[in-house]
């Protein structure tokens, strides 16, 4: 089946009791039995709610895998991966990813004996290199926050594999509409719904896709037991964002291709971190792995300091300043300060996340208006 027509009919069926063609937001907290033990497959709402089970076969369905899982956040849907884990388990970790990651593995998992590695993912070898008999999960983010930085996920895969580790890949920046990590090896997909699967900004979730049982059955058991699940209000916002995810992200690409561009050419402008330029260090490997390239990129002023990227964020009118990306509208982000102020300013200007550089999360509104609001604000 052809991406528009998958995601307009994942997981959908007619409401059995009315035959509602949209999955009815079932605000219940628990269920009557007709005897003990004997119910209809709903207990209790923190195990079983039928909103979030339309959603939970949508995300499985979008992302190629046979299970999805929906959290109530994405850092609780990556909490909960870690948990799989036992005290003395090694994690390798990309060095270039979202600052709430970082902040969950070294400020929280860290004390309860879970170790973690950086490294540089955009060269595999770097991976293979920190394997060690500890290895048990590897986890990457590609095109990584906010740099753009992307790596071969089915190399590491392979990696991954022959170490006996598991392989989870965040799959937020890029959506399922531009790359399926499991069709490339991934044994987890970890999603921020909050952000492109939502697309409106109206919603905090988090979701795990996965192909295999006994590992769904762990996720699962994780989920009920600790309890961070979705309410079925915000379950029924990112089943309807799902229907115009295509949409969405063909308008996210095709902006961000023109205002990649226009920036690139802008002389106060230095460098620009999208994946969509030929020149780009890992395009060859976007091209395998993603179907576009979408609409996330960042760039650095000529002056990189702190100062000239603060004139430039108060100063656009339609971009409007707010950590989060994913959204209908268009938003600009300073990740030292905001995002990524979690991390260490050594580790972050080690890591190529200068002080001056701007995160863009391209909208889907005109690009002229969008090239006419950056470019009186870069002046
Ligand atoms: C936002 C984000 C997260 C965290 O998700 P929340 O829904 O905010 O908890 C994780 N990874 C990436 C890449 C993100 O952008």
């Amino acid at each position: 089946m052809k991406l528009a027509t998958k995601f307009i009919h994942a997981g959908a069926a007619p409401d059995p009791s009315t035959g509602a063609i949209m999955t009815p937001i079932y605000q219940t907290s628990t269920y009557v039995q007709e005897a003990p033990g004997k119910n209809k497959g709903y207990e209790y709402a923190r195990s079983q709610n039928p909103t979030r089970k339309a959603l939970e076969d949508a995300l499985a369905i979008i992302e190629n895998g046979k299970f999805g899982l929906a959290f109530s956040s994405g850092v609780a849907a990556t909490d909960s991966v870690i948990k799989l884990l036992n005290p003395g388990d090694e994690v390798i970790a990309a060095n270039d990813m979202y600052g709430g990651s970082y902040r969950l593995f070294s400020k929280v998992w860290e004390r309860y004996g879970i170790k973690f590695v950086y490294v540089d993912t955009c060269n595999t070898e770097n991976v293979k290199t920190a394997i060690t008999a500890n290895t048990k999960l590897i986890w990457l983010e590609t095109p990584s926050n906010p740099l753009m930085n992307i790596t071969d996920i089915s190399s590491v895969a392979a990696i991954a594999k022959k170490a006996g580790a598991l392989l989870c890949v965040d799959n937020t920046f890029a959506s399922p509409y531009l790359q399926n990590p499991l069709d490339l090896g991934a044994d987890i997909v970890m999603h921020s719904s909050t952000k492109y699967l939502g697309g409106h900004s109206d919603v905090i979730q988090g979701a795990l896709m996965m192909n295999d049982a006994t590992l769904r059955e762990k996720l699962y058991f994780i989920q009920k037991s600790c309890g961070a699940v979705p309410g079925p209000m915000d379950c029924f916002l990112v089943l309807r964002g799902i229907k115009t995810l295509h949409v969405r992200m063909k308008q996210h690409c095709e902006n961000g291709h023109v205002i990649a561009h226009f920036l690139r050419k802008h002389p106060s402008v230095d460098k620009v971190y999208w994946c969509g330029f030929a020149d780009h260090p890992n395009y060859d490997i976007a091209k395998i792995q993603m179907r576009a390239f979408g609409g996330m990129m960042s760039f650095t002023l000529k002056d990189d300091s702190a100062a000239a990227a603060m004139k430039v964020l108060s100063s656009t009118q339609l971009f409007s300043l707010a950590e989060s990306l994913g959204g209908v509208e268009s938003l600009i982000n300073h990740p030292a300060s905001m995002t990524h102020a979690s991390i260490p300013r050594e580790e972050r200007i080690k890591n190529g996340l200068s002080d001056g550089l701007i995160r863009l999360s391209i909208g889907i509104e005109d690009a002229d208006d969008l090239v006419e609001d950056l470019k009186q604000a870069i002046g």
